[in-house]
């Protein structure tokens, strides 16, 4: 694959706003990290999303709405996610700080 036309992503654009909303609860969600990634290429290959309603995970709202968001992971976000990191990689090749 071509890295013609791709852009450089460095961690200091984080957190990015993904096009697709939450498939939860329609807000938008946000690449918080890449987390791995091809060395040669840039591939994003793992990341860390989150939507942005997510309580702080201290807080007695997050328990409930981490049931809300993650109770069936590989039916609402694992399609989600494949999409979302295919986006990134037809826009982006990673390149670590
Ligand atoms: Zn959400």
């Amino acid at each position: 694959m071509s890295d013609a036309g791709k852009k450089r992503l460095t961690c200091d654009m984080l957190p990015l706003a993904m096009p697709r909303p939450c498939p939860i609860c329609g807000a938008k969600v946000l690449l918080i990290s890449v987390t791995e990634w091809g060395a040669d290429d840039g591939e994003i290959l793992g990341t860390e999303f989150e939507c942005e309603t997510e309580p702080d995970i201290d807080s007695d709202e997050w328990p409930g709405w981490h049931r809300g968001h993650y109770s069936m992971p590989y039916v609402d976000w694992l399609p989600w996610d494949t999409a979302a990191v295919a986006w990134l990689n037809r826009r982006y090749r990673y390149a670590g700080s």
